[in-house]
């Protein structure tokens, strides 16, 4: 049987909140019984945009995750609500339903993910329903989706086995796997907000010139070679997707007629080494 999966693309989001905004056009003021009911005018963030800034200047990038539901295969909130007031659809969907769940709170803190929201007014926990509504009126996508500018959301309707081809083809992967709820939302270039780099520039000490060219290995310790890069026209490197706080490092650059320089370091987060100098062989 199909299913809905939401895929994210980490590098092609950039902030732009459109999903949040389409998400809070589609549901304020609009009920869409028996699966929601409306959206307060401020406060909930059914799509949230979290943001983290990586390295220090001038090697800086910035990264921004989505986070819906994550529609979990194994949600803890469909277990902590014993009643039926949390569901999961056959289709994937897991729904709060807005007539069971009334008054209980409780349900907020089932989420790992932060991703239910309290309505005072209502006295009522909600959440992304993936626009179910519209997607029985025959819609292919949520209006998240339709909205974003840049493709950095897709969804896909596919059984559990192409998915996991699928996922296993782009190296999808899900955001916070230690929680164990199996989401069905997949994240692509996620180690851009979950992972870090480490980069810097080299040039020649005799003579002030960006060394375009030069040859960098990374090694964990001293020996396993981790990552190679080749500096650009300005000198500068970068090797990404390294784990943070995974201990000491040795960097070797080379470049002809100069003396090989190493430099270690313990990596914490992100790393600009700044300038090396390469003095003449
Ligand atoms: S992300 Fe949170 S609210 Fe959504 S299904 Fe998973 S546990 Fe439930
Ligand atoms: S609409 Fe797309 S690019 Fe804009 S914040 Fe949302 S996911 Fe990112």
């Amino acid at each position: 049987m199909k299913k809905w999966n939401l895929v994210i693309d980490i590098s092609k989001c950039h902030d732009c909140n459109n999903c949040f905004l389409s998400c809070k056009d589609e549901y304020f003021e609009n009920d869409f019984p028996p699966y929601s009911v409306a959206q307060p005018r401020h406060g909930h963030r059914w799509m949230n945009i979290m943001r983290k800034e990586r390295g220090q200047y001038p090697k800086v990038d910035v990264a921004y995750l989505p986070i819906p539901c994550m529609h979990c295969d194994d949600a803890p909130c469909v277990k902590s609500a014993k009643d039926g007031a949390v569901y999961k659809r056959k289709d994937g969907i897991v729904l709060i339903d807005p007539e069971k769940a009334k008054g209980k709170k409780d349900i907020l803190s089932s989420c790992p993910y932060g991703a239910i929201w309290w309505n005072d007014e209502k006295t009522l926990p909600q959440k992304c329903t993936f626009c179910v509504h519209l997607l029985e009126d025959g819609w292919k996508q949520p209006r998240c989706v339709q909205a974003c500018p840049t493709g950095a959301l897709q969804v896909l309707f596919v059984e559990d086995a192409q998915m996991k081809k699928i996922r296993e083809s782009e190296g999808l992967e899900v955001y916070k796997p230690e929680y164990k709820t199996k989401p069905r939302v997949y994240y692509k270039n996620l180690y851009r907000y979950t992972r870090c780099f480490v980069a810097g520039s080299v040039a020649l000490q005799d003579t002030d010139e960006c060394a375009q060219g030069a040859s960098v290995t990374l090694k964990k310790g001293q020996r396993k070679v981790i990552a190679k890069a080749e500096t650009n026209n300005y000198g500068d490197f970068k090797i990404d997707n390294l784990e943070e706080n995974s201990g000491s490092y040795t960097l070797e650059i080379r470049y002809p007629e100069y003396k090989k320089q190493s430099l270690s370091f313990n990596l914490g987060k992100s790393l600009n080494l700044g300038t090396i100098f390469l003095s003449r062989a």
